[in-house]
């Protein structure tokens, strides 16, 4: 069983390769695209019953270790459908124990994550030393918007301090601002978080149609490409947004 994998579509823009060891995500997001993806439903991908990948530690071994005897230095992200520090990871440390694997055989992988400041500080060892750059999710600085749309996921609080002390640490840090839910809200993260960010990657929102429509997409694409340069910030602009960089009427 192969259990890393080439992700299609819009996923591929996040990275070449990607691999999920907990089936289920119990941070609840509302905007969450993995229940469809899985051809779940919404409460069943988010209820406490996350499950762990069959064998999915020694699969991911095998991989690995196909990967470092061909020399495929595509990076891999840890996770799309799922986060690998939720709750249930403090008890099984799967992800701590793929990312010893990762370290072993010097493969090139990122961690995408809203978990715990705790349980992420925990593998800042292994982060580090296996040059794995770590990724949050952030779409608010306002928490209580937070908590309407990612309930159960860390309070942005923590998440800033998360980046804040792996940049200190000398890891390289990352931020998903995706999806943008409120303009205001993630031009505020930038602004925030820009000393301890060293990359940024900035979409929009997709697939709910009625908060989509209220926001003036390409404003937000001038405002956040002109508040990035400002700051000499290194980025990326999802296509989905990218499309929005001319005004109706051909402007730039
Ligand atoms: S963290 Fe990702 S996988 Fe988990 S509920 Fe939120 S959007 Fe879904």
């Amino acid at each position: 069983m192969r259990v890393i994998y080439e992700p299609k579509g819009r996923a591929k823009e996040y990275s070449e390769l990607a691999c999920n060891w907990y089936m289920g995500c119990t941070h609840g997001c509302k905007y969450c695209f993995a229940p469809s993806c899985m051809r779940k439903k919404m409460e069943d991908w988010h209820s406490p019953d996350v499950a762990i990948r069959d064998k999915v530690v020694e699969a991911f071994r095998s991989d690995a270790e196909r990967m470092h005897e061909n020399n495929d230095k595509r990076p891999i992200l840890f996770s799309f459908l799922s986060d690998p520090y939720q709750p249930i990871e403090e008890r099984y440390k799967i992800t701590r124990r793929i990312l010893r694997i990762v370290q072993q055989f010097g493969l090139k992988s990122k961690i995408l994550t809203k978990g715990a400041y705790e349980l992420v500080k925990r593998d800042f060892d292994i982060i580090k030393a296996a040059k794995i750059e770590l990724g949050v999710t952030v779409c608010f600085v306002n928490d209580a918007l937070r908590q309407e749309w990612e309930p159960n996921a860390a309070p942005v609080e923590e998440r800033f301090q998360i980046l804040k002390e792996a940049h200190e640490a000398g890891i390289r840090t990352w931020v998903s601002l995706e999806p943008v839910i409120d303009p205001e809200e993630a031009l505020a993260v930038i602004r925030k978080a820009a000393p301890y960010v060293d990359f940024w990657k900035v979409g929009k929102l997709n697939h709910m149609k009625e908060v989509e429509d209220q926001v003036d997409w390409h404003k937000f694409y001038v405002d956040v490409v002109a508040l990035l340069d400002s700051l000499n910030a290194k980025y990326y602009i999802k296509e989905d947004l990218k499309k929005y960089s001319q005004s109706a009427d051909g402007e730039v």
